[in-house]
């Protein structure tokens, strides 16, 4: 119920309101979020890499309805590259993007969100790193689906992200298995209806566990974005199973969820990659961190109500 609710509200404009004007929110944010600037993020980055995590970077924003924003957002991207190039991280941080976005909701929004999504591809080829499309609401997915072969054509480490929530999950991460694939698989936070998702925990969890058997015995590149303590546990028997060396498959979690287990993970010789957000657009994105566990609504409230 709870869940339903917050992500009912991270498309509010009224609760939105609300939560970005209220006098602490942002001091809470900073948990979730690096900063609003290029230069927090580089600097959050540093601190992660120097601590032997890799990052997928993410520029906050979401549901882009003018061309003009979408190419902001795209040139945002390409200014924080062509930083990242000169840091010399490589493949250590990444990007992640929202095709929405880069213009996919738009008029001829497919044909937009590829063309911006290109140059993105072409900046990260400079920086010598790649970029991962995040998956958002089920009613963008073929889109998507259709956007990612295109851009594999010309960038083939360009990574896909499957969620496990979907009935098609399975079928997705056998189409996807392939050499050379970069897929992350996570359980999905956004409201799906039941004809195209599983509700239940534990439908979800079982889903999560039949897409990473399928990744893991498929000889793409997995990267297991959970933070789950029994799904990364499975993923360890997986691994072992499949005889996967520790740098054929990475762990994924979101910058402040379990960092402890961040690092207990990479002293044991796991990769693992921090999910790392910046901007001034955090709303949607901390609604839903908010729905995904009722302890972050306390903490947030507790913040508010304290300061
Ligand atoms: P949950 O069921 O939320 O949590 C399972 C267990 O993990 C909990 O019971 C608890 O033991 C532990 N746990 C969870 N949170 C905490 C916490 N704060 N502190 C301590 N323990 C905790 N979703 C999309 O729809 N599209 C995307 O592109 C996408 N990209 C993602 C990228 C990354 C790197 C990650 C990590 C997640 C991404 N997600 C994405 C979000 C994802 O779909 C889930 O909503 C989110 O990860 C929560 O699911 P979970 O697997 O952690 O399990």
């Amino acid at each position: 119920m709870l869940r339903q609710a917050l992500l009912a509200a991270s498309r509010s404009s009224g609760v939105r309101r609300v939560v970005e004007t209220a006098p602490y929110s942002r001091s809470v944010v900073r948990r979730f979020v690096a900063g609003e600037t290029a230069a927090d993020v580089l600097t959050t980055t540093d601190r992660l890499v120097s601590d032997g995590l890799l990052v997928t970077i993410d520029h906050l924003g979401e549901d882009t309805v003018e061309a003009v924003q979408a190419k902001a957002i795209t040139a945002e991207y390409e200014r924080l590259l062509e930083r990242l190039a000169e840091a010399g991280y490589g493949p250590r941080a990444e990007v992640s993007v929202k095709l929405t976005a880069l213009g996919q909701l738009l008029d001829d929004g497919e044909r937009t969100a590829l063309e911006n999504a290109r140059r993105v591809c072409a900046a990260a080829r400079q920086a010598n790193t790649t970029v991962t499309l995040d998956m958002e609401d089920h009613t963008t997915v073929d889109s998507t689906l259709r956007i990612l072969k295109e851009l594999r054509q010309d960038f083939p480490d360009t990574g896909a992200v499957i969620q496990a929530y979907l009935r098609r999950a399975e079928e997705y991460c056998a189409d996807l298995a392939h050499e050379g694939s970069r897929v992350r698989l996570c359980k999905g936070a956004y409201n799906a209806p039941d004809s195209v998702a599983f509700t239940g925990k534990d439908a979800v969890d079982r889903s999560y566990v039949r897409c990473m058997r399928v990744l893991m015995a498929g000889r793409g590149y997995p990267m297991l974005a959970t933070h789950d303590p029994r799904l990364i546990e499975i993923a360890g028997a997986l691994a072992v199973l499949n005889e996967r060396a520790s740098d054929s498959f990475e762990y994924q979690m979101l910058y402040g969820i379990r960092p402890n287990e961040q690092r207990r993970l990479t002293e044991l010789g796991g990769q693992v990659r921090v999910y790392l957000p910046y901007g001034q657009e955090w709303y949607g994105y901390l609604m839903r961190r908010l729905a995904e566990r009722p302890a972050n609504v306390g903490f947030f409230l507790r913040s508010l109500a304290s300061r």
